[in-house]
């Protein structure tokens, strides 16, 4: 070992990241969320957050999470399996389930968490994860400290998971992972073909619908609903935090599997319940995305899809139909995605420039999300600018 100065060895690390365009720096937002945010001081147009309902800034939400505070205090004091489990909680637990129409849910502190808690809970030694190559960290992170063996198939590429499949058929265990709407791409998993391969070649599949939830299905549960695919899909994963404007990730499932994830999931039983607060205001707002209110939100956002889509400029412009909310406008070089983000910036747009290892080196983009928030008139001004 040499004795390396602490400081000055991190420091290397982040020039070099530096050098090669890769650096990341936070900024600070002094607003609510909204499509109109303010960042020290200044105004922006905010095409950059998952907020995809717009119910991140709803009153019924804050007015849940100040009943809640009164009614609870702040802190949930212990992890729910102590002293912790509120009966909010529980009634989260509760509302999920029927709202995903599955027979039980479990509520963690947040997606990533879920995503820790569950994998390894299903898998371990002597199992295989197969994963699509564009998954989420999270779920890349929990399938590498599962123990199970990891494989990975090109994203949405079927043929292979096909064979990847045979190959792993002396596993004692088979645990597909895939995402419905890519975070990052925008499109969509083929899950219809996925859900084919496994019933026939084996393997159980767990759906994460972060990006999904609130958008598609006739009762905004998901991609998955939309496909008809629920009760062939063993794990439907998704988060509080995207169009549900709180903050959270839950699973929905069986009974068996829930009770399963509360006596293994690590994530769940060794961290503090949720805030009653969050809770409440999560609560509330899959009241809301239920009923006529979600549906009026889910509308006004596809139609800012379509609109969006039909006059994006070249050389973004398709002509096939907008897959999702999210658009990811390809630019290949970092510096270039940087420089195109800070143009757009210093024009009073959010679009932040995404890089690697959020996505491969030299396929930066700017990703620009849609909110069922957004006026025309912001959109408008977006297109203008993009021109
Ligand atoms: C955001 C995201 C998560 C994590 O959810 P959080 O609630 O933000 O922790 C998990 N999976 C995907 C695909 C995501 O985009």
């Amino acid at each position: 070992m040499t004795n390396l100065n602490f400081n000055d060895e991190l420091l290397a690390e982040l020039n070099e990241l530096d050098r090669i365009n890769l650096r990341r720096t936070l900024r600070v937002v002094d607003s609510s969320q909204s499509t109109e945010i303010r960042l020290q001081k200044k105004k922006y147009l905010n095409f950059s957050s998952n907020d995809y309902l717009g119910l991140a800034s709803h009153p019924a939400l804050a007015e849940a999470a100040q009943a809640a505070l009164k009614h609870y205090g702040t802190g949930a004091g212990a992890a729910r399996l102590i002293c912790g489990n509120m009966a909010i909680h529980s009634a989260l637990d509760n509302a999920i389930a029927q709202f995903k129409d599955t027979e039980a849910a479990l509520v963690f502190s947040t997606g990533f968490a879920t995503a820790l808690g569950t994998i390894p809970a299903l898998v371990g030694r002597g199992d295989t994860v197969i994963l699509d190559k564009l998954a989420h960290a999270c779920l890349i992170d929990a399938a590498r400290i599962s123990g199970a063996r990891l494989r990975a198939f090109p994203h949405n590429n079927i043929a292979y998971l096909k064979k990847v499949l045979k190959q792993e058929k002396s596993s004692k265990r088979v645990l597909i992972v895939t995402e419905s709407i890519f975070s990052m791409d925008g499109d969509a998993g083929k899950l219809e073909e996925i859900v084919e391969v496994k019933e026939k070649l084996g393997g159980w599949l767990m759906v994460d619908e972060a990006h999904g939830t609130g958008v598609f299905g006739r009762n905004r549960r998901g991609l998955v609903e939309q496909l008809g695919l629920s009760s062939k899909v063993e794990v439907q994963m998704g988060t509080l935090s995207k169009a549900f404007g709180s903050s959270g990730g839950y699973i929905a499932g069986s009974r068996t599997l829930i009770d399963l994830l509360i006596n293994k999931a690590r994530s769940f039983i060794f961290s503090t319940a949720p805030s009653p607060a969050v809770a409440a205001a999560s609560l509330a707002s899959i009241q809301l995305v239920s009923g006529a209110e979600g549906e009026r939100r889910q509308k006004a956002l596809w139609d800012n899809v379509s609109y969006f889509a039909q006059n994006l400029p070249a050389p973004w412009h398709q002509d096939e139909e907008p897959q999702s909310q999210i658009f990811p406008l390809l630019i290949g070089d970092e510096a270039e995605a940087l420089a195109k983000s800070k143009q757009l910036e210093r024009a009073g747009f959010l679009v932040p420039a995404i890089r690697c290892p959020t996505v491969p080196l030299h396929q930066a983009r700017l990703r620009v999300t849609l909110s069922a928030s957004h006026t025309r008139k912001q959109i408008d001004e977006l297109i203008r600018h993009l021109k």
